[in-house]
């Protein structure tokens, strides 16, 4: 049965589950269709366009489970599934889309590309998403023997996992470190991983048809950092042995993180200051804009922090964004949790919780001056994390 506009009945009922935040009835009818889930609606969208407008991850994911076509192309303005995407500001939901195979160039009719489409509305964070996004068979290169090999640069099990890590936005080295816990079994490899963002730095800036400096820049950072993580952890384990201790089970993570988030009299992070430094220092191509533009902005006595001129540099300047809070141990935007004692400074969790507090416990019992006035606004309270319970955790593990 096929109504006037040319839909089924049931082609309809999936466009209206979509527009109703339906999942659970979506889902339902999904099972039941036979046909292809791309059929369009009067103005030339898909099922899929409609999810990814309305910022709707698990409709997103069952559409692209049900083989719905990241690229479709009928839209009356020619607007991607990645332009709404981009436009509902869910990094998640960009992200699926891109790992589907989303052209992240596709231009509408007004000739925007998706991520100058969520600029414009300040979802800078999708934005971010998508500008870091390469596709998997970009590094399976590196996999495959070249030439004389008897071993390629990366295994082929970490695949996945690397491309996972080299698609993040979040460049604060501690984030790095977690990250490279998070996805895999990098902990035996990090020289190797080093070697592999080098070379991927360097085609980045030999490509014929298009150079792409950022990249190039955020690989070397990348490879910079890893580095750093690779002679942290070899120094640990070197001052156990001679001290005769064992240390198989070394957390990386925390020890970095203690070097990263060290601050000094001032409250500055001199280690994160001088290492960025030196790895901006140590760039290959200075030729290049993006360094001279690093430089320069480094050496101005206006300068407060490496971190943020390369994040800048990286994922581009934020402007006057306000309200944009972060994550006290690895700069994640917008995270869910703050203190509960001092309720001054927020985390993503209680791993980024636990990591900061051998800092923070110096001054949260000290709450700072409020500015008054706030907390009555129910959207934004956030959920505490008890640190008296970390606290008392941690002097566990001491005593234990
Ligand atoms: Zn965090
Ligand atoms: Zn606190």
């Amino acid at each position: 049965m096929v109504n006037e506009d040319g839909l089924t009945v049931q082609q309809k009922d999936i466009f209206d589950k979509i527009t109703k935040n339906d999942a659970g009835g979506l889902k339902i009818l999904l099972s039941q269709l036979s046909g292809t889930v791309d059929f369009v609606d009067e103005n030339g969208m898909t099922p899929l366009q409609h999810a990814c407008y309305k910022g709707n991850l698990e409709s997103v994911q069952m559409l692209l489970d049900q083989g719905a076509d990241a690229n479709s192309s009928k839209h009356g303005m020619n607007y991607t599934a990645l332009h709404f995407g981009a436009l509902s500001g869910n990094t998640n939901i960009c992200l699926l889309l891109l790992l589907a195979g989303a052209n992240s160039s596709a231009l509408n009719s007004v000739s925007r590309t998706p991520a100058q489409m969520g600029a414009f509305v300040g979802n800078h964070a999708a934005v971010a998403t998508i500008n870091n996004f390469i596709p998997k068979q970009e590094i399976e290169y590196y996999t495959k023997l070249q030439g004389q090999q008897t071993e390629p640069y990366l295994p082929i099990v970490l695949l996945d996992s690397f491309h996972r890590f080299v698609i993040e936005s979040n460049i604060h080295p501690v984030r790095i470190a977690l990250n490279l816990q998070k996805f895999g079994a990098f902990s035996d490899h990090l020289k190797e991983l080093k070697k592999v963002l080098e070379l991927m730095a360097e085609r980045e800036m030999q490509r014929s048809n298009e150079v792409n400096e950022i990249m190039a820049f955020k690989y070397h950072y990348l490879g910079w950092i890893v580095n750093e993580i690779h002679k942290c952890r070899d120094h640990f384990q070197l001052r156990n042995k001679e001290a005769g201790v064992d240390s198989k089970s070394v957390d990386y993570v925390e020890l970095f993180a203690k070097r990263v988030l060290k601050e000094n009299k001032q409250g500055f992070l001199e280690y994160v200051e001088s290492t960025i430094r030196d790895c901006v220092r140590e760039f290959p191509f200075r030729e290049c804009t993006i360094f001279r533009q690093v430089v320069s902005q480094l050496a101005n006595k206006d300068c407060t922090s490496a971190l943020d001129v390369v994040r800048a540099a990286i994922n581009g300047q934020r402007g006057f964004v306000e309200d944009i809070t972060s994550c006290s141990t690895c700069g994640e935007e917008g995270p869910d949790k703050k203190c509960s004692k001092c309720k001054q400074v927020q985390y993503c969790d209680r791993e980024c919780q636990r990591l900061h507090w051998f800092m923070h416990k110096k001054t949260c019992a000290r709450p700072m001056p409020s500015a008054g006035g706030s907390g009555s606004n129910g959207a934004n309270v956030k959920k505490d994390i008890d640190t008296t319970e970390i606290s008392e955790q941690l002097q566990n593990m001491v005593a234990g």
